[in-house]
């Protein structure tokens, strides 16, 4: 079965190429035109490549769009945004703004139908080898991140459906079989009891009732809240994986530097570790955890101060944890007292 984002997906990297060739044209055509002065057919070619961009970026946006309302950037919060992202959305930014003149432009000479300034032509000529350039460089910003990946997946899970993977094959790779989503990112009493079962202090030898919840505190001026324990601890500390499951995404974020992604046993909690120092050796993504596992080292990476190195703790209730970000923050600290006080003699 076709999944929708394998086909958005496609979709948003064929108006990409398109896209590219309409505007390339564009360029060549309106070279053509200046150089063979009151060459017609030139500039007809010109109107033709530009219809093509037009239409493709058209296609890109409304695709890019639904991307990113569909989670499938998994762009949930500040946290889910990595470097690649901001390049690629600044790079796409500029295109647009590039192409308010040329659109205009263009437009008035067809209205017109008088033969356009060959200054006006080379301009838009220059324009469109310029926004020829932040293109590729969105395709070099991209292709580390989702779009090419996300596709890549889709295609690869498709073929992995016709071959059914065995027990053995997920043995030898150490990797845990995904338990069906729950579909939901409602936090029930029966959440909390579950959590509070499985969990464990991320940073050993810190008493939690001798920390402050941070949850609610107001971020970005008021726009948003924390939703997550901040616990302050020396640099390298080590810091130890919460619950027993596995590990979901290892990911950079601009906010959240070095972070670890983790699905709890039962696949229903998102555990979250941010401003990571570097991580523990050999850790990756898909890797089965245990409670206690190292998963990485106490750092300041991100937006946290350099002389304030602490571990980000966040957890989410996920509906489905292959959307890796994404769920409803619940505050830790009531979960790791209760938890504390459970094993406490
Ligand atoms: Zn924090």
């Amino acid at each position: 079965m076709l999944d929708t984002r394998l086909i958005v997906g496609s979709l948003h990297l064929f108006a990409l190429g398109v896209g590219l060739g309409g505007l390339w044209s564009r360029a060549r055509a309106l070279h053509d035109s200046v150089r063979r002065s009151g060459e017609p057919r030139a500039l007809g070619r010109a109107y033709i490549g530009n219809a093509w961009w037009s239409a493709a970026l058209l296609l890109w946006l409304i695709t890019g769009v639904w991307w990113l309302g569909n989670g499938a950037e998994n762009l949930t919060g500040i946290y889910g945004i990595d470097a690649g992202f901001v390049l690629k959305m600044g790079f796409f930014a500029a295109v647009v703004a590039f192409e308010a003149w040329p659109t205009t432009k263009m437009a008035q000479w067809r209205l017109s139908g008088a033969a356009p300034k060959a200054r006006e032509l080379r301009r838009v000529e220059a324009i469109s080898y310029v926004q020829c350039a932040l293109v590729i460089g969105i395709v070099v910003a991209a292709a580390s991140r989702s779009e090419a990946r996300a596709v890549a997946g889709a295609a690869a899970s498709l073929i992995k459906t016709a071959r059914t993977p065995t027990t053995p094959e997920r043995e030898a790779t150490g990797e845990v079989a995904p338990i069906t989503p729950s579909g939901t990112t409602t936090v029930t009493p029966s959440d909390l009891a579950l959590l509070t079962q499985e969990i464990a202090m991320p940073l050993p030898g810190i008493d939690p009732d001798s920390l402050r919840s941070s949850f609610n505190a107001p971020r970005a001026g008021g726009l948003r809240r924390h939703e997550a324990l901040d616990i302050m601890a020396p640099r390298s500390t080590p810091i130890l994986s919460a619950a027993k499951g596995r590990v979901l995404k290892l990911f950079t974020s601009v906010a959240g530097g070095l972070m670890v992604y983790a699905a709890d046993s039962s696949e229903r909690f998102i555990l979250m570790y941010a401003h990571l120092d570097h991580y523990a050796s050999g850790i990756r993504d898909g890797m089965r955890l245990e409670r206690g596992d190292s998963i990485g080292y106490v750092g300041s990476t991100g937006n946290a101060s350099a002389t304030a190195p602490h571990l980000h703790f966040a957890i989410l209730r996920s509906a489905d944890v292959r959307r890796w970000s994404k769920g409803t923050a619940i505050d830790p600290l009531p979960l790791l007292r209760d938890a504390t006080a459970r094993v406490r003699p």
